[in-house]
């Protein structure tokens, strides 16, 4: 492969078949060319890869390109290999090759046809790997995922740290490419660091993804919590989804839950074997599964563009995780949905957890979800939290416009906020910048606790200034100051508060600061409770809908040239502007539906009632309810087999225990809910034919089905109400269904 007159454009076309750059990318392209140390930082999705493939294609010799995941080389290797001639063009060394295969690839490689090779930090590890390596022509080496160097990155591998010395063992003139997703700049200063980067060309892309939307519910009750994952689910009507969870027996246990409730779902973890997994992934790509329920062992070089939302129900343990996993919706850039349930429970769990680390880790573990708690319990606009987690400045307009996180969509109110601040200010002052939140908090209260006293904190002139509000209170102002870089955090002294230049004008001349106080998710998990249980008991008819579904009746009604009450009665229409049924089966739990009325009428209404809960952004009252099939009760089952075995309706009346008025009523009921009777033996002995005709003819007019207005009209042809009342039924029943 020659490119001596191609342009990079073209060289693209060529072996890619793109026509054009994405973002960065030709920048980066060029200064790797230049055998410039680099380093990119690009979103999932953004195109990494093509960043060093390019290149290596063009070069002469081999690129190494380090990658953590073994599973995913063989994925990167295949892909490569699909653009060129030969297999020899690409290949991996790593512990899963016999020592034939390997040899085998070494020669591709001392013969020139290997332009990529990817491998595994531990092969570079092996004195005789190494060796072989600086006998060849080594083109650059590329480190993918390069956020695994730092101890502060959501995904350390301590192999990664030696990195460095195995190059040196190489060559230590070689060009690196250094490249990650996410990376605060505490990790991105590690890297350099670690790696040696000798001036490195940085690019950096916005983290910023326009088109997700970021939301952050209570967690309350287990049932309820899964019983709004159901209603997003089911609303997502069969699009691509994500649903993280902590733990393997929680993928199982919720993917159960979601076929049960008709939505194609398979659990995904560590522990299931690999063909399992493969299966499950080839499910999810080809569509046979629309939802994952997964730990985080999901994801990592999942390329489906059209994931439509990721649900977190259980909160991540970092943001860098968080913004990893939601960064796998809409990667086509059409919207994705990032919903996560939030529990102070959940958090502790998660401390618990990191207890039993050694201190450093445990140290690192706190901090990382400290901000990760900071992100949920913000009011402020997410994505510019996130961003500013990542060391970008965000100007919200843009989210507040377009309601693309919870908070812009709801804005809390607003307070002023400017003496407060002030005094957090003055107070990190006082305390030298070498607290954390915690101890400002305390101290600005006046609580005594055992630092505030062994530090003398107690004799300060602050001390207890902020008495008259609460931890909460003061808990937000913090974070709103260090969202304005009035105040900032010291990661690498573990979250001691310092107060930098900005803060330091604020206090010589403090401007308006408002705020809005952090979520209290203690307090909105009890009014989230209280939600679904008010919602379970009343439920209200929606008027709009209501009078929308009176509408398409009449259409319907007109078209199938029966009276609208055939269709549906106006009470199972209530219901139906109650309950918002979005599928047949919940068609059929309305009453007054059977299942054929619903299959034969409920489309048209379903479809309408799908489109109207969309548009208006409707959280049904329950989705789990809607499961059980409405019974026949035994009576009617009854009453029904005697009607087919023909015998006299005041004989089975009788047995049943029932009065002929009463049982009138239960046969109403069965034909309005679309079950046919076929009284014909019973209306012969009763009825006069011509007089059946005037009844049919009437009702075929009729605005409903009421028997008062049939009679009134009917009496003068002296025609009885109870004549009339058996020719509803058979009219019912014929048209009904
Ligand atoms: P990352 O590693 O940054 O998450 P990938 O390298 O896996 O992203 O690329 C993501 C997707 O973008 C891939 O499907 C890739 O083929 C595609 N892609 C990369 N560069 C281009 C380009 N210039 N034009 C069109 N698609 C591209
Ligand atoms: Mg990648």
């Amino acid at each position: 492969m020659t490119t001596d007159n191609l342009t990079l454009q073209e060289a693209l076309k060529k072996y890619f078949g793109f026509d054009k750059f994405k973002g960065t990318q030709e920048k980066v392209i060029q200064s790797v060319l230049d055998g410039q140390d680099t380093f990119v930082i690009m979103p999932t999705g953004g195109g990494k890869s093509l960043c060093y493939q390019l290149p290596a294609l063009i070069l002469d010799g081999t690129a190494i390109v380090i990658s953590p995941l073994i599973a995913l080389m063989k994925n990167q290797v295949d892909s490569i290999r699909s653009h060129a001639e030969s297999d020899k063009i690409a290949h991996f060394l790593n512990s899963s090759l016999t020592r034939t295969q390997a040899k085998a690839v070494k020669s591709d490689i001392i013969a020139g046809h290997t332009k990529l090779l990817y491998v595994a930090p531990e092969t570079l590890t092996k004195a005789d790997n190494l060796e072989f390596f600086a006998s060849t022509n080594i083109s650059f080496v590329a480190i993918d995922e390069a956020h695994c160097i730092s101890e502060w990155g959501h995904d350390f591998r301590p192999e990664y740290r030696r990195i460095r010395s195995m190059i040196e063992a190489i060559n230590k003139n070689i060009p690196l490419i250094a490249l990650t997703a996410t990376a605060t700049p505490k990790v991105r200063v590690d890297i350099v660091k670690t790696l040696r980067m000798e001036k490195p060309s940085e690019f950096l892309s916005s983290f910023n993804r326009d088109n997700l939307y970021y939301e952050i519910r209570p967690k309350g009750k287990k049932d309820d919590v899964l019983k709004s994952i159901v209603q997003v689910v089911k609303k997502m009507d069969g699009k691509s989804g994500i649903i993280y969870v902590q733990s393997r027996k929680s993928t199982e246990e919720i993917a159960k839950l979601l076929r049960v409730n008709d939505i194609k779902a398979a659990p995904y973890h560590a522990g299931l074997d690999a063909k399992v997994r493969n299966n499950t992934q080839d499910d999810f790509l080809m569509e046979n599964v629309d939802v994952i329920v997964a730990t985080i062992a999901f994801g990592m070089g999942i390329d489906k563009p059209d994931v439509r939302f990721v649900i977190h129900y259980d909160i991540p343990k970092s943001i860098e995780n968080y913004y990893q996993e939601t960064g796998r919706a809409g990667r086509d850039g059409l919207e994705g949905r990032c919903i996560a349930f939030y529990s102070y429970k959940d958090i502790l769990k998660l401390e618990k957890f990191l207890r039993d680390k050694p201190v450093a880790e445990r140290e690192m573990g706190n901090q990382l979800l400290s901000e990760m708690i900071g992100y949920a319990e913000t009011t402020a606009c997410r994505r510019r939290f996130l961003l500013h987690y990542f060391g970008e400045t965000y100007d919200d307009t843009h989210c507040h416009e377009h309601k693309m996180c919870d908070n812009c969509r709801y804005p809390k109110q607003q307070i002023e906020g400017k003496n407060d601040v002030k005094l957090i200010l003055e107070a990190v002052d006082q305390l030298h910048e070498n607290c954390h939140i915690k101890e400002i908090v305390d101290f600005i209260l006046g609580n005594q606790t055992k630092s505030i006293q062994d530090f003398k904190y107690n004799k300060l002139s602050l001390f207890g200034k902020g008495k008259d509000q609460s931890a909460h209170y003061w808990n937000s102002i913090i974070r709103q100051a260090l969202l304005n870089d009035l105040l900032r955090k010291d990661i690498e002294q573990y979250g001691i508060i310092k107060l930098p230049d900005a803060g330091r004008a604020f206090v010589a001349n403090p401007v308006s600061f408002m705020i809005s106080l952090n979520h209290d998710f203690v307090q909105e998990e009890a009014e989230a409770v209280a939600a679904v249980a008010q919602a379970a008991n009343t439920s209200v008819l929606d008027r709009t809908l209501f009078k929308l579904l009176l509408d398409i009746r009449k259409d319907v009604a007109e078209r199938k040239n029966v009276p609208p009450f055939i269709v549906f009665q106006e009470p199972s229409l209530e219901e139906m502007a109650t309950r918002y049924p979005l599928s047949v089966d919940e068609m059929k739990a309305i009453s007054g539906v059977s299942e054929g009325k619903a299959r034969r009428y409920g489309s048209e209404f379903i479809k309408a009632i799908k489109q109207y809960v969309d548009e208006n952004d409707i959280e049904r009252p329950m989705d789990f309810v809607m499961k059980s099939v409405a019974k026949k009760s035994k009576n009617k089952v009854t009453i029904i087999q005697s009607i087919d075995r023909k015998i006299p309706l005041e004989d089975i009346a009788d047995s049943a225990g029932l009065s002929m008025e009463d049982l009138m009523h239960e046969l109403y009921m069965i034909v309005n809910s679309g079950t046919k009777i076929n009284i014909n033996y019973y209306l012969e002995e009763m009825v006069d034919e011509g007089v059946q005709e005037d009844i049919i003819d009437y009702f075929m007019e009729a605005e409903n089905d009421s028997l008062d207005l049939a009679f009134k009209e009917l009496e003068e042809d002296d025609i009885a109400l109870e004549e009339i009342e058996l020719i509803r039924l058979k009219f019912l029943s014929d048209h009904g269904n």
